[in-house]
């Protein structure tokens, strides 16, 4: 195996667990996060795996860190064949009070970051005439949940910008689909537990069986192998004609 995965958000939570799958499959792999320990961890899976790797810790808010991500990755590695778009934020607020400044940056790294990262690593894809782009959305990409509107509208936006690649890359073996998972345990849900029991003067657990799982029938966090079970799947060479479309993993939510 020598093809090159960049994964964003890879050093914490369901980036981390694909950038792993994906290192232990041979895949080299371009770490990415804010994460003051990216380093160590890009080097600790690299070791475990025996894969290259490399770390950058570009802010998704800023567009031409974004690109400059982008083609580092393609110096250091010579291909990028999976843009795996997975890093995100998240803030719950009522639309009144919800502040002007966590609005526009949950749609610019959850959304706009996913058309930056996509459109300067295409070039590349065309040239390889293969290409994987795999965009880690939401059940809340297609259902709603209250006090979350930048969030349901970043993901949302991310699995329109989704079909609209796919189509680009058709008979350009570049492929774009999107992953949609329910409730997973990671630090972002994690924050979210906090802060809601806090709020709703609720303890962590009242809040994990009365609000999180509420509209999930299986009453379970997604296993974040699952996850990267599917991202392995959609970067196969065999998977080309698999394009545009959205993977809900989420316990039954979306078939309500
Ligand atoms: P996480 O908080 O564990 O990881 C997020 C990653 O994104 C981190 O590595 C962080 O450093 C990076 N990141 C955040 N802001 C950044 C910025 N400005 N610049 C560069 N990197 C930045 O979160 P997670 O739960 O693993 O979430 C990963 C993705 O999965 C997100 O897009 C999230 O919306 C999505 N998702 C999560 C869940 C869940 O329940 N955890 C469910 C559905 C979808």
């Amino acid at each position: 195996m020598n093809k090159t995965a960049l994964i964003t958000g890879s050093t914490s939570g369901i980036g981390l667990e694909i950038a792993k799958a994906f290192a232990k499959e041979g895949y080299g792999i371009m770490f990415h996060g804010l994460e003051s320990n990216g380093f160590e961890i890009a080097k600790e899976v690299g070791d475990k795996y025996n894969v290259k790797v490399a770390f950058s810790n570009a802010n998704l808010l800023n567009s031409e860190a974004i690109e400059q991500l982008i083609s580092y990755t393609i110096t250091t590695f010579k291909s990028l064949d999976i843009l795996v778009n997975n890093a995100g934020i998240q803030y719950v607020s009522p639309i009144k009070d919800f502040p002007n400044e966590k609005y526009e940056n949950i749609i610019a790294i959850n959304m706009n970051a996913v058309f930056y990262a996509s459109k300067a690593a295409w070039k590349q894809m065309e040239i390889q005439n293969f290409g994987r782009i795999i965009n880690i959305s939401s059940v809340h990409g297609i259902r709603a949940s209250e006090y979350k509107s930048a969030y349901v509208a970043a993901k949302h936006g991310v699995i329109g910008m989704t079909k609209v690649l796919a189509l680009e890359g058709a008979n350009k073996n570049i492929t774009c689909n999107a992953i949609c998972p329910g409730y997973v345990k990671t630090p972002l849900v994690m924050n979210q537990i906090k802060n809601q029991a806090k709020a709703h003067s609720l303890t962590e657990d009242e809040v994990i069986k009365e609000v999180m799982l509420k509209k999930q029938p299986v009453k379970e966090f997604i296993p974040l192998a699952t996850i990267s079970d599917m991202a392995l799947l959609l970067a196969k060479e065999s998977s080309t004609t698999i394009t545009g479309t959205s993977f809900t993993l989420d316990g039954g939510w979306s078939a309500q």
